[in-house]
């Protein structure tokens, strides 16, 4: 039974996500669960190869399969609506997540593997990729203003290939300022998920970067634990182990749904 019963950063196959809402939710209850916030990418139309297709089908599935796991766990209905993406009508919350750089009216992902970064990196930003990082955490500045979250989604989502690339160095002074102006931009006690979906992919660690949670901790933001699962199995992936290196980071406590309220859970 993991220390943190929830996350509420679940794909399906609504969207990007390998398996049906039924199935995440089984595989929650199984990891110990009390509540499980499914949270589809909301549609964007410059991008439509990974998003919400059809929102009723997903709203009638949702409501069917509440009822029919009433009692045994929580289910919330949330979104994860891109800086540039359509806000649904009705959610429990919103994790705000940018995904994209908007560069000249057209948009460029940010979260692509190694070469189709090094590709926008020297297309768009003629090889340096510290102006790219600079509009990336302008772009992360934005959200509280124009989406206003419950949770701040993969803060440094800016260095997802990085293990392979190489590009960024986090020590540069040019990207630490940019990164420490998205911070400062953050509202008091706003909620940033500490994102498991790279390392349960192998891929590298947890968002946001060591440093990165250091600064945020002492600006007294606060941390909610996040599968940001597109496979059953990454839901609860690395819990107890993330929240022990939270705590050698200096991180007391760490926020969780318990229902639709946001608890804090010491640890
Ligand atoms: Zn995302
Ligand atoms: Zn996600």
């Amino acid at each position: 039974m993991p220390l943190i019963k929830s996350n509420v950063h679940t794909h399906t196959t609504f969207c990007d996500g390998k398996d049906s809402m039924e199935d995440m939710i089984k595989a929650a209850v199984e990891v110990g669960f009390d509540t499980l916030g499914l949270s589809f990418h909301s549609y964007t139309a410059f991008d439509p190869s990974y998003c919400i297709r059809d929102y009723l089908a997903y709203m009638m599935e949702f409501e069917r399969l509440k009822r029919e796991y009433d009692g045994r766990i929580c289910l919330l209905n949330g979104v994860e609506l891109d800086l540039y993406g359509e806000r649904p009508s009705v959610c429990d919350y919103v994790i705000g997540s940018v995904h994209y750089f908007r560069v000249g009216g057209r948009h460029y992902p940010v979260d692509c593997r190694a070469p189709g970064f090094v590709k926008i990196i020297e297309k768009v930003f003629a090889g340096d990729v510290y102006a790219a990082a600079e509009l990336f955490y302008r772009e992360a500045g934005e959200l509280s203003e124009s989406v206003a979250p419950d949770v701040y989604g993969h803060f440094d989502l800016i260095t997802c290939s990085n293990a392979e690339h190489g590009l960024i160095d986090e020590d540069n002074p040019r990207y630490r300022r940019a990164a420490l102006s998205a911070v400062e931009k953050l509202p008091r006690g706003a909620v940033v998920e500490v994102n498991l979906g790279r390392l349960f992919r192998g891929q590298g660690g947890m968002y946001p970067s060591p440093w990165l949670v250091r600064e945020l901790n002492a600006r007294g933001c606060r941390f909610m634990l996040s599968s940001d699962a597109h496979k059953k199995e990454a839901l609860g992936f690395m819990f107890d182990e993330t929240c022990k290196q939270l705590k050698e980071l200096g991180v007391k406590s760490l926020a969780r749904y318990s229902g639709n309220k946001i608890e804090e859970v010491e640890l």
